[in-house]
């Protein structure tokens, strides 16, 4: 069994920065991800809104992260987290094939998409229905595609899938446009893009791949039948805390309750970044949210020692 100071869940910018911060503290510390280190910014076009790096893909900004925190001694591995528990002060850890144990933990791993749960998503999911525009866009050069949901995400990514495909139609349950003002300016200069507000999907349909979308106006109630190739789904995210559900204190859609140093409700144990219960989910905020956990974890080691 491997034995470290720190373990941090999810290499995305809250554990990265998590581990940047707890290395250059002096911890010996872990990064685990079941995926990729990155997180969610990897696979994201452009972040235009870091401060200090004016425009940069999201992947390029993870590698950088990453390599920041491994130039202080953080080391990446790749494993998911399956159990944890707390026996005394010391956290035991099952992660897909190993066990590591750990004087305090940083649980940062972020959320996954929410989905529309209608009719021939979850069947037609890789063949033409997509969460990722930077994974799937160069699939539908040329074609007509729905981009569901106008936040902030899914208008910047569909002004991403702009660069391949032929015609956007935009799709959003509210009367009116949440992303950034920026954003929507921006799509709508564009004149292969349209916008149904107020409309509501209600199946996807398909043999083998996406051939239409049907969606209802929710003022009139009519239904119209849209044909595209691809459906790009943005309709926000659920927190990925199920691995701590009984160690700390969530609020009614499972999102982590921490204080402004992020401790949880389970001394030792810190949760940083999407994961957390606050106002902003942001590259921004979650990188501070690590420091202030790996701040956090620093002081709670020093003290277990006294
Ligand atoms: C399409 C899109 C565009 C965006 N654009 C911007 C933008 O322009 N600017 C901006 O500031 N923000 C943007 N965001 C938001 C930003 O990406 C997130 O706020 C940020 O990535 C959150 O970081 P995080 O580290 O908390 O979580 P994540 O980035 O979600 O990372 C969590 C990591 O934890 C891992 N993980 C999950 N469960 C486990 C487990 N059980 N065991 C091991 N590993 C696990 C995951 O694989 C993942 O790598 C965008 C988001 C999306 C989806």
């Amino acid at each position: 069994m491997d034995r470290v100071e720190l373990v941090v869940v999810g290499a995305g910018p809250a554990g990265m920065t998590a581990a940047l911060y707890a290395a250059r503290g002096g911890l010996s510390t872990v990064v685990y991800d079941k995926g990729m280190p990155g997180g969610l910014i990897a696979s994201t076009d452009r972040i235009e809104n870091y401060p200090g790096v004016e425009s940069i893909s999201g992947f390029e900004l993870a590698g950088r992260m990453r390599k920041q925190a491994e130039s202080f001694g953080a080391r990446f591995r790749s494993g998911e987290l399956k159990s944890i528990r707390k026996e005394g002060s010391v956290f035991s850890m099952d992660f897909s094939g190993e066990s590591v144990e750990s004087k305090a933990v940083i649980f940062a791993a972020g959320s996954v998409p929410r989905k529309l749960g209608v009719d021939g998503e979850e069947r037609l999911t890789g063949r033409g229905v997509s969460y990722c525009a930077t994974c799937d866009g160069p699939f539908f050069r040329g074609k007509d595609i729905v981009v569901v949901g106008c936040g902030s995400s899914g208008l910047q990514e569909g002004l991403f899938l702009l660069g391949f495909v032929r015609s956007i139609t935009y799709v959003e349950f509210l009367p009116y446009v949440t992303g950034e003002r920026v954003l929507y300016e921006r799509n709508k200069e564009r004149e292969n893009v349209s916008f149904l507000l107020n409309h509501k999907v209600v199946r996807i349909e398909g043999e083998d791949s996406v051939e239409s979308v049907v969606v209802v106006d929710r003022r009139t109630g009519e239904e119209k039948r849209i044909s595209v190739s691809g459906v790009f789904i943005y309709v926000g995210f659920l927190p990925a805390s199920g691995p701590v559900a009984g160690l700390v204190e969530r609020d009614k859609d499972g999102y982590i309750i921490t204080d402004e140093g992020m401790a949880t409700s389970t001394p030792g144990l810190f949760a940083a970044g999407d994961i957390r219960k606050k106002p902003l989910r942001q590259v921004v905020t979650a990188a501070s949210d690590g420091a202030s956990a790996a701040f956090s974890a620093i002081e709670y080691i020093k003290e277990l020692g006294k």
